[in-house]
């Protein structure tokens, strides 16, 4: 079995039904991201599996043993979970050691080398003996993960832990904790509304939407095969071209695509995301298409660009249609104004 299985979890406040029916599971050594916008239900699920708050439907399993039905629950600290939420609080009159060594039986005296060894892990190897108002936010956010590891949890249940650190800090630690959750092998579930957090921990993404998980997959899966639009468009910008159906073809600036099984006439929306356009110079303002072999091009002019550090976002208009599509472009180019160009769009996109 699974380690964590959620099977049909339901909850409803006041008539109103929030998680409406959600089903996962998460192995040993995974990561699986709850991944959607504030207030679709994504911790109120996590709450339901720590035991924290009650399903009104469905059960919850650790390794194939139900922990929580409709005629039992177990609490939360016989669930063999771990925890770490965005109020991560320390326990300000213990030490950074007796912090870590709080949820291990005979405390820092009998553990001290693993609680040093964690630390060292986090870069706080010198701060066992020091006291949490001692440290920055970024190092007490540390010690509140070493802590929720300590004990070895088979499940780590966590909630937008990372939020509270500033850019640089976050890579760095959801790397590490990426790192010391993979060699302990634990299962975990991690909460997020954020695209790139969840790409960068997931093994698998679980998206949700208005109490319901609307597709799960791979990252790389999730972002170039979403469900939908509003699937595509949670995770970047994303430009829509119209078409209409004319005998298995369907007539976009970029040529003709093939839709098969639609009937004529039908509407069809293109999403393509800025990233996936690439933009090639066409001198001439005339010249072929430069990449007809690995895609479909169109031509179109700088409307404006703006760098962006990494890259450069790009907005044409097309000459097709004079509609406007944003590209996300290298920055080595940063094109002017009223440039000629040829967009194009890989066909694998
Ligand atoms: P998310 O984590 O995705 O932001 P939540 O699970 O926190 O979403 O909340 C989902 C919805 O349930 C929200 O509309 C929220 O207001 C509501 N909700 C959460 N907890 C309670 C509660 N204890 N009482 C009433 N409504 C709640």
């Amino acid at each position: 079995p699974p380690r964590l299985e959620v099977q049909d979890l339901a909850r409803t406040f006041e008539g109103r039904e929030v998680v409406a029916g959600v089903s996962l599971t998460v192995a040993p050594g995974q990561v699986t991201c709850l991944l959607g916008p504030s207030g679709c239900g994504k911790s109120t699920t996590l709450r339901i599996v720590a035991g924290v708050d009650r399903q009104s439907g469905g059960r919850v399993l650790v390794d194939g043993t139900c922990v929580s039905d409709d005629a039992m629950h177990l609490p939360p600290e016989q669930r063999g979970i771990g925890l770490m939420f965005q109020d991560f609080a320390l326990f300000p009159h213990l030490s950074v050691g007796d912090n870590v060594a709080f949820g291990l039986d005979g405390g820092l005296r009998r553990h001290r080398e693993r609680v040093a060894e964690l630390l060292e892990r986090v870069d706080l190897g010198g701060f066992i003996d020091a006291f949490p108002h001692q440290l920055s936010g970024g190092e007490q956010q540390r010690v509140a993960l070493v802590r929720a590891l300590a004990p070895r949890p088979a499940i780590m249940l966590m909630d937008e832990p990372f939020s509270g650190l500033d850019n640089r800090l976050r890579d760095d630690i959801r790397d590490r904790t990426l790192a010391l959750l993979k060699e302990e092998n634990t299962a975990v579930l991690l909460v997020t509304h954020e695209p790139d957090e969840a790409m960068r921990m997931a093994d698998e993404i679980a998206l949700m939407r208005a109490g319901r998980i609307v597709q799960r997959g791979a990252p790389y899966h999730v972002y170039n095969n979403p469900k939908d639009r509003a699937a595509a468009a949670f995770f970047s910008d994303i430009n829509i071209v119209h078409g209409e159906v004319h005998g298995a073809l369907t007539d976009t600036p970029f040529g003709q695509f093939l839709t098969p099984g639609m009937k004529d006439g039908t509407r069809v929306e293109i999403v393509i995301r800025p990233q996936h356009l690439r933009i090639d110079f066409d001198r001439q303002g005339r010249g072929p298409n430069p990449t007809a072999s690995d895609g479909v091009a169109a031509r179109g002019v700088v409307e404006r660009a703006r760098f962006m550090g990494r890259e450069s976002l790009v907005e044409f208009r097309m000459d097709h249609d004079a509609t406007i599509l944003k590209a996300t472009v290298p920055a080595v180019f940063l094109p002017k104004p009223g440039t000629p160009l040829w967009l194009t769009l890989r066909r694998d996109r």
